[in-house]
């Protein structure tokens, strides 16, 4: 049976890997490179992205990560995921020292929601997951502020901010799909690998 990693230095892999565990899928902590070994894909979980970016690079992640993106397994960023997944982040919302992926041609906003209501929860429509609305869970969210020619656009907010995306075999959500009741988010990932 497959396995799917999860990224899990910092931020919310442990409620990935119970997500994926619902749905009978096998699932696996990634902390250093052997442990990206044989995986069928693998997430890139919320957090603090630049603290995740520092440990990637302490860990000596990124060039397995960049080189298994490249084999065309699918990877998944959710919220400081997709901060890292990105290309660019927004100058004026970036950290002094900012480490991504560079995977997705695309830029994001970090903390896009502001502080006064910088956690909420709402329901938005992605039909390549489903034809019902979904729950979705912002928590210090970003969004996606611009994107290349090769990204599609899975989800917008009704003020058109746009919150899913996909590259070929690479997605990024802006929210927390693993912290609401519903698997078909994960579902609809496990079902590209
Ligand atoms: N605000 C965080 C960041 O910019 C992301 C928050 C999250 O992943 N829930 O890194």
């Amino acid at each position: 049976m497959s396995t799917i990693g999860v990224l899990a230095l910092q931020g919310a892999f442990a409620e990935h890997i119970n997500k994926l565990n619902s749905l009978g899928v096998d699932a696996r902590e990634v902390r250093m490179p052997a442990d990206l070994e044989g995986l069928a894909g693998l997430i890139i979980p919320g957090g603090e992205s630049t603290a995740i970016g520092k440990l990637i690079d302490r860990f000596n992640l990124r060039e397995p990560i960049v080189s298994m993106a490249g084999s065309g397994k699918p990877l998944w960023g959710t919220c400081a995921g997709m901060i890292l997944m990105g290309r660019e982040v927004d100058a004026d919302t970036r950290g002094p020292a900012q480490p991504l992926l560079g995977l997705m041609d695309l830029t994001t906003r970090r903390n896009a929601f502001g502080s006064q209501v910088d956690s909420f929860e709402t329901e938005l429509d992605m039909p390549v997951v489903s034809s019902e609305r979904l729950p979705a869970v912002f928590i210090r969210a970003p969004v996606v502020s611009s994107v290349g020619d090769a990204v599609k656009i899975l989800s917008q907010l009704p003020d058109g901010r746009i919150v899913a995306v996909q590259q070929g075999n690479l997605v990024a959500t802006a929210f927390h799909p693993e912290l609401t009741q519903v698997t078909d988010f994960h579902a609809w990932f496990v079902s590209l690998t």
